[in-house]
């Protein structure tokens, strides 16, 4: 019967309230049996509190779909409560409140975690939750379920960060500018740093193995640059002013060079009893042990030049003899304040002690 903007509906009252308004009673039963369905328990429909419906006169669009019927039915019954259920694996465990179930939960996957250390938790197990609707009558206590919770597997795995050094590279550049023996260094390496984020894996508290989580480089390392001289003169060939090498080639190397350290010549590395040469005629000066210098031999080649041989282990000249360029006057040795058979080399240009180096061939 229709009045204008107003037509007849019937109000639904559970216990004297009004829950809603339908357009007619097959509504409310299409409603009831939408909560049969989504309520999980046995002959929901009779948990349901008697309802009582009345005709009333409502305007048009103030009716309840039967969705909203369902859902007001569902709020006022007492006997419905939102719930979930725990499924492991893909089986039903049982029901419990929602909160109550996660949180025991909760307290089973963290059970494992350290104190004091990032940890991360997880089931091993498929864990899901489903909220619904259920009967209170058939709900259980969440004690029930706590044996199957703590029969969960659980991944624990604890976070430990640390630096590393990440080693440099050495670079070597060879020179025909230096001579061989020669060894410097153009730039200084330098480590590296990366942060590296591992983790100790526990399987129910069981150590299971370890991971690299993250490694991140917070400092690139510096190549170390070194030069290595290459220059090696011939014997008995003149190297420079008029001068031969004071040792055979293919013996010796450059142990420390002129200047290095103040250093007032330039050390020749060869074994022990190496013969040792004049670099160019001259008198022999002083042959002995001299100063620092062990035993030493000095030749004056006149125009004020004159050279010293030091640290030999025999002296072949005696003071006072003249010699000829390439002739044998020591042997290579370590005495005097010396750590290995070499050749210390010096020339004096008056009273002044110059860089040996250029005089027998080297840079
Ligand atoms: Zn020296």
């Amino acid at each position: 019967m229709m009045f204008g903007g107003v037509k007849l509906a019937y109000n639904v009252k559970f216990d004297k309230k009004v829950i809603s308004t339908v357009s007619n009673k097959e509504v409310y039963y299409a409603a009831v049996d939408i909560v049969a369905d989504i309520v999980e328990g046995e002959d929901v429909v009779s948990h349901l509190p008697e309802a009582e419906i009345n005709t009333v006169v409502t305007i048009n669009d103030t009716v309840d779909s039967c969705d909203i019927v369902a859902d007001a039915i569902i709020d006022n019954t007492d006997e419905i409560v939102s719930a979930s259920r725990l499924i492991v694996g893909g089986n039903s465990l049982g029901c419990a409140n929602t909160e109550d179930l996660n949180t025991s939960l909760e307290n089973r996957k963290n059970c494992y975690n350290i104190v004091g250390f990032d940890c991360e938790s997880e089931f091993c197990d498929d864990v899901i939750i489903e909220e619904g609707f259920f009967l209170k009558s058939e709900l259980g206590d969440i004690s029930e379920l706590s044996e199957s919770i703590a029969a969960l597997n659980v991944k624990t795995t604890v976070k430990e960060t640390c630096e590393q050094y990440i080693p440099y590279k050495t670079v070597t550049n060879k020179t025909d500018d230096k001579p061989a023996g020669y060894v410097g260094t153009e730039q200084a390496g330098e480590y590296g740093i990366s942060v590296v984020t591992s983790g100790i894996v526990y399987i129910n508290g069981v150590e299971n193995g370890r991971v690299t989580l993250s490694s991140e480089v917070t400092k690139e390392p510096v190549d170390e640059i070194i030069t290595v001289g290459t220059t090696r003169p011939e014997k008995g060939k003149v190297v420079s002013k008029g001068f031969l090498f004071p040792l055979p080639s293919g013996v010796w190397e450059v142990s420390c060079p002129y200047g290095k350290g103040g250093h007032g010549g330039v050390d020749l590395r060869a074994p022990q009893g190496t013969t040792v040469m004049a670099v160019a005629s001259g008198t022999v000066t002083l042959a002995g042990v001299y100063r620092d210098y062990g035993n030493c031999v000095i030749v004056d080649h006149g125009n004020g030049i004159s050279t010293l041989y030091a640290h030999a282990s025999r002296l072949c000249v005696k003071e006072g003899d003249t010699v000829t360029a390439g002739e044998v006057i020591a042997l290579v040795g370590s005495t005097g304040n010396s750590t290995g058979n070499h050749l210390h080399f010096e020339v004096y240009v008056g009273d002044n002690r110059v860089n040996p180096q250029p005089y027998i061939g080297l840079k």
